[in-house]
């Protein structure tokens, strides 16, 4: 794999066309230089051959004229000491070795058309040249033979006749193995020095394309590989200039463009996300109380806050009364409480006083985030109907980031929604007056109280009907608006004195209906806490002087399913139970069947 890798790799395929274009040039600069070389040493060789032979004839011509053949021999000896190892012939006309400085020659005969000395001139048509140069391979090695034609002058006819053209050859064999030995030389050397320079080009190209190609690629290919595995914090740096310093350049700019479209992708995903969620809780509650609990509890999870504080604004009898709930880091639970004045908000945890008054004064209209961004200000509305702050903390340092931000306002908008939406649900299920469910939530409720006890039918349920004692007299006494606040008081100490399960709603005018999760037993025992606590209580106005105002309650008390299958025949035996309780005296807990408790 690793030797695949390096096959395939740019260095390798750089190196491999150099080391061959390289190769392929040194060697043939070197073929040129030999060859000039060589070429020019036996052209140098064959001059000096020609010249010498010149020399030679001259020197021969005067002993030839003479035809002393003694004296020809003597001046070819002569020449030969000097010009050793150089061998001098002189032939006859018809090829034959007349005189030669080596004396086996003598008598030899050339075939000038076989032998490779004479073929040169004598296959060559018309004028033959006076004198040429040919080298030949003989059994003592390469020799360079000069011919040199002698020419039948007429100072020559005395010894030959003038129709011969040439007096006869002379030969002048100079031998050429040092010289080869030389050029061998010089071809070794050059061989040797290009090898050497092949080696230090190969080795500076090596280094040049590792430092200059090789590794910025590399650091590129890191590179890719680390934002391919999603880090795109890594920044590429290559140690060069030029084109991989641009490419490095435009790597880091090319990552951090896809970093932060990647951050945002992340961020509209976790926003999309986590709106949907949202949402998607927030659509499981329509009453009230239950989503105001989950509003605090969703955004304490879903935005990792210190705090969260939800104050919700409610009217109340002419009044705002304020539902803030809470969680907090350093204490898991959830928190809830009632306030009526500004004065109640100072305890409150975290509270920014200044940030509230906005609100409350109606000058916090949209979002309101601190300068560090770890904490905002969200108003709740819903067309124009302010319905809620919200405050969200967190530690320091940890800021919102802008993903969060934007899915603080989106989520703001939905709370808005879901709080309009709770509010209508709230005003069509309770009763303005008394802030107890109304007679029609009370029959869902019923239903529901049945469904449970078909699943669990363990203990069934009670329904307390109750009805306050002579209420006219209050009107009458009083006067309506003051039954009002009698009214509205009594039905607040019911619903305070009753537990989380059990549900009350106003029946009628001055009628209750009390539903009791629980067994006959039970069911009793709260009636008749419920007829103390009324007893007890003294009823005042908020508006005239004290009236100390007491009243009594009278309940008549049924269960389902010992005193009736259905909601109505429960119901109709509660009320049996009253009638019975209004004709005993009133005051008084009656149970259906029985005289009274
Ligand atoms: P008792 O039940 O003990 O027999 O005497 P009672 O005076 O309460 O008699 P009853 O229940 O028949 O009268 C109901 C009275 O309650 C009549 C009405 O004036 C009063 N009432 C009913 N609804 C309201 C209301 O919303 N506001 C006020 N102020 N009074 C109401
Ligand atoms: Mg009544
Ligand atoms: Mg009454």
């Amino acid at each position: 794999m690793f030797l695949q890798d390096f096959l395939y790799s740019i260095r390798f395929r750089l190196l491999a066309s150099l080391f061959v274009l390289l190769g392929l040039s040194i060697s043939v600069s070197m073929y040129g230089i030999w060859t000039g070389e060589r070429d020019r040493q036996m052209d140098i060789a064959r001059k000096e051959a020609m010249q010498a032979g010149q020399i030679i004839e001259k020197a021969l011509r005067t002993a030839m004229l003479q035809n002393n053949r003694k004296a020809i021999h003597q001046s070819v000896d002569d020449i030969h000491a000097i010009a050793k190892p150089a061998v001098l012939s002189i032939l006859s006309f018809d090829g034959t070795v007349a005189v030669s400085s080596d004396r086996s020659m003598v008598g030899s005969r050339f075939n000038r058309d076989i032998d490779p000395s004479c073929v040169a001139c004598h296959t060559t048509k018309g004028m033959l040249p006076l004198r040429t140069a040919v080298f030949l391979e003989t059994a003592t090695g390469p020799v360079l033979r000069n011919i040199i034609k002698v020419p039948n002058g007429p100072e020559c006819h005395g010894c030959h006749p003038p129709s011969q053209k040439n007096c006869g050859i002379l030969m002048y064999d100079v031998p050429f193995s040092d010289t080869i030995t030389m050029l061998r030389t010089v071809l070794i050397r050059m061989a040797f020095t290009g090898l050497i320079s092949f080696i230090f080009l190969i080795l500076v190209l090596s280094f040049i394309i590792q430092r200059y190609v090789h590794r910025p690629l590399h650091q590129l290919m890191e590179g890719f590989i680390h934002v391919g595995s999603g880090n795109f914090n890594h920044w590429v740096e290559v140690n060069t200039k030029g084109e991989f310093q641009e490419m490095a350049d435009q790597f880091n700019v090319m990552s951090r463009a896809i970093q932060r479209s990647f951050v945002e992708i992340k961020g509209k995903s976790w926003e999309t996300t986590s709106l949907y969620t949202f949402v998607q809780q927030l659509s499981r509650a329509i009453e009230w109380d239950r989503l105001r609990r989950l509003i605090t509890e969703l955004l304490y999870e879903t935005f990792n806050a210190r705090h969260v504080v939800v104050c919700l604004a409610r009217e109340k009898h002419d009044q705002t009364v304020y539902e803030v709930s809470w969680r907090q880091a350093d204490d898991q639970r959830y928190h809830h409480r009632e306030c009526a004045l500004r004065m109640d908000f100072k305890d409150l945890p975290f509270c920014v006083i200044s940030e509230w008054e906005r609100w409350r004064t109606g000058e916090l209209l949209s979002p309101c985030f601190n300068e560090n961004d770890t904490r905002v200000f969200l108003p709740l509305d819903s067309k124009n109907i302010s319905l809620g702050l919200v405050c969200l903390q967190r530690e320091a340092g940890q800021r919102f980031s802008g993903a969060e931000k934007k899915l603080i306002i989106a989520v703001g908008e939905q709370l808005g929604i879901a709080l309009a939406n709770a509010r209508l649900y709230r005003m069509a299920i309770t009763d303005a007056l008394t802030e107890l469910y109304t007679r029609r939530y009370c029959e869902t409720a019923i239903r529901k109280f049945i469904e449970t006890h078909e699943s669990a039918p363990e203990k069934g349920f009670c329904i307390l009907m109750l009805d306050i004692d002579h209420f006219k007299r209050v009107n009458d006494t009083h006067g309506h608006q003051i039954g009002d606040e009698v009214l509205s008081q009594l039905a607040g100490l019911i619903r305070t004195s009753i537990r989380h399960d059990d549900v009350a709603c106003r029946y009628g005018g001055e009628e209750f209906l009390v539903l009791v999760a629980d067994g006959l037993d039970k069911g009793k025992e709260s009636a008749q806490r419920l007829r103390q606590i009324i007893e007890n209580h003294v009823f005042n106005s908020s508006t005239a002087p004290p009236l100390d105002i007491r009243n009594t309650i009278s309940i008549g008390v049924a269960n389902f399913p010992l005193h009736g299958g259905t909601g109505d025949e429960v119901i109709g035996a509660a009320d049996q139970a009253l009638y019975v309780a209004k004709a005993r005296g009133r005051n008084r807990v009656v149970c259906f069947g029985e005289e009274s408790v």
